[in-house]
């Protein structure tokens, strides 16, 4: 049934593009075409923006705090009594594992939902102590009409980050997905529907980013764009949306450190860079995609790692034991090739990995986890977001350089820390420009804790109650008692 979904969700109707075309979906596990759906157009945005305003000054608008928190609740409940459908969609489309779908990136969604849901009735204004004889309140309102545009990594997981915080604090949400993983979003849309949300709340508009992605940053009707991407797409959103000065949210890429100390426990820390780097494939954010290692252990530390790492074959993303799926198209499987074949040019030393893998069906964009040693700080693949499972792994000295080196980056999403000096750990931290840091973990989340950019991997934060700020603006009320 939520399969099913292929077209626009405008004005609570699902319908075609208004010129019927289509893309299609491909299963990068297999290399079939799943699905195809809608590839919107500029009339359909149309015509969303329009169902969206309505919304806001019809039911939705009128609805109170509690009962809206109440809905968003019912959609996080919802998705969790279809988790196992939604969770195979997920990996359909993405090539996960669906062990990783189905036991965290949905689970993880429903929660974000209900999380905010409970926001929704406990945002309040301030009385505020003037001079002179006036009442002073600030009210938080809505933005009005929140654009999510999301990329194809953590499809449902990273629309659930933007969708949420909208619904709860009252705004509409037009959400676009990634052309190449639209399936979760559509079904996201479905369960709105049957849980009740009124028409136009919750739209999604499937196509290319190019074309109605632009056309959503353009828009006048739309009062924000909540984006997550390419650092290079989150510059031209920037650009474009100066022009209506849309409020902007950027969650952008990483090039994240993941730093061992020689007094670190070395066994939870070889698990810990493996985690870092091949979660998710690689295709995380937030990867460790740069190992800075401790020359003293840096022999014995990548010996270990890349023992581990070739124990690692990617399986079907179906089978509940797979551990590492498909690589999410083709053209991400030749990006990361490419990126091989350079850190083997400029010197790099291969460990483990480094070709393309089959997983005996002769089909499917499967890679080998792939270490590479001996990488210098100015080599391509210590500086360039690869966004696969290729880690780089960097010596140091000692305390100042690893935290140099961690820095020497246009990025500063995540970072990692691996010691078992605690007084190191908490100045390490203090020095990294990094919106999350990790001690002796990584890749861990929650949704009561933000996440987000420093430098160039973008401004605002997902999750937490700081995401309420970005999804509310303040009105000040002055009243003369004089
Ligand atoms: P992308 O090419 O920037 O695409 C992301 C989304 O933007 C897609 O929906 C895409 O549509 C759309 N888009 C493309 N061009 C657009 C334009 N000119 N105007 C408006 N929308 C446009 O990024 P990606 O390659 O899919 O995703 C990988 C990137 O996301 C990586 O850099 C990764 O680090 C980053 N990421 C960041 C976070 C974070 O929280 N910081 C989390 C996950 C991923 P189409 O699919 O149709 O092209």
């Amino acid at each position: 049934m939520l399969l099913g979904r292929k077209q626009l969700l405008i004005g609570g109707e699902w319908r075609d593009a208004s010129d019927g075309q289509t893309m299609p979906v491909v299963n990068p596990a297999t290399e079939e075409v799943i699905a195809h759906v809608a590839a919107a157009t500029r009339a359909d945005l149309d015509d969303a923006v329009r169902a969206a305003r309505a919304a806001l000054s019809g039911p939705w608008g009128k609805m109170s705090a509690r009962e809206r928190g109440r809905l968003v609740w019912k959609l996080g409940e919802r998705l969790m009594e279809q988790v196992d459908e939604v969770a195979r969609l997920e990996t359909l489309h993405n090539g996960k594992p669906i062990t990783e779908s189905r036991h965290v990136e949905i689970p993880m969604a429903a929660e974000c939902l209900q999380y905010f849901a409970g926001w929704a009735d406990k945002v309040q204004g301030d009385t505020i102590p003037v001079k002179g004889n006036a009442l002073v309140y600030t009210l938080r309102e809505p933005l009005g009409v929140v654009a999510a545009i999301v990329p194809w990594n953590f499809p449902l997981l990273l629309a659930v980050w933007k969708v949420a915080p909208a619904l709860a604090m009252g705004n509409t949400v037009i959400l676009k997905p990634a052309s190449q993983t639209p399936l979760t979003a559509l079904a996201l849309g479905q369960l709105a529907i049957d849980v009740g949300f009124p028409p136009g709340v919750l739209q999604i508009i499937t196509g290319s980013g190019g074309s109605v992605g632009q056309a959503i940053v353009e828009h006048p009707g739309i009062d924000k764009v909540a984006f997550t991407g390419d650092t290079s797409t989150g510059k031209g959103i920037m650009r474009t949306a100066a022009e209506t000065l849309k409020h902007i949210t950027l969650e952008l890429g990483g090039k994240s450190p993941n730093i061992v100390f020689a007094d670190a426990d070395l066994d939870a820390a070889v698990r810990g860079a493996s985690v870092g780097i091949f979660y998710g494939k690689g295709e995380v954010c937030a990867a460790g995609s740069r190992l800075l290692v401790d020359k003293a252990i840096k022999d014995q530390f990548l010996t270990k790692l890349a023992d581990r790492t070739k124990k690692m074959v990617p399986g079907d993303p179906l089978d509940p034991k797979t551990r590492l799926g498909a690589i999410s198209s083709k053209a991400q499987l030749e990006r990361v090739l490419n990126y091989v074949d350079i850190a083997k040019k400029e010197g790099g030393t291969l460990l483990a990995g480094g070709s393309r893998a089959d997983i005996g069906t002769g089909k499917g964009y499967f890679m080998q986890p792939t270490v590479f040693g001996d990488i210098t700080p100015t080599m391509t693949i210590a500086r360039e977001e690869i966004f696969g499972p290729v880690l780089a792994a960097i010596d140091f000295m000692d305390v100042d350089e690893a935290i140099a080196r961690a820095n020497d980056s246009i990025y500063g999403l995540a970072a990692g820390i691996w010691t078992r000096d605690i007084k190191k750990a908490h100045y390490v931290a203090s020095k990294l420009q990094a919106g999350t840091v990790w001690v002796n973990t990584y890749n861990v989340y929650d949704t009561a804790a933000p996440f987000g950019g420093y430098k160039q991997s973008g401004f605002g934060r997902e999750m937490s109650k700081y995401a309420v700020d970005y999804y509310t603006q303040v009105k000040t009320v002055w009243v003369d008692l004089a």
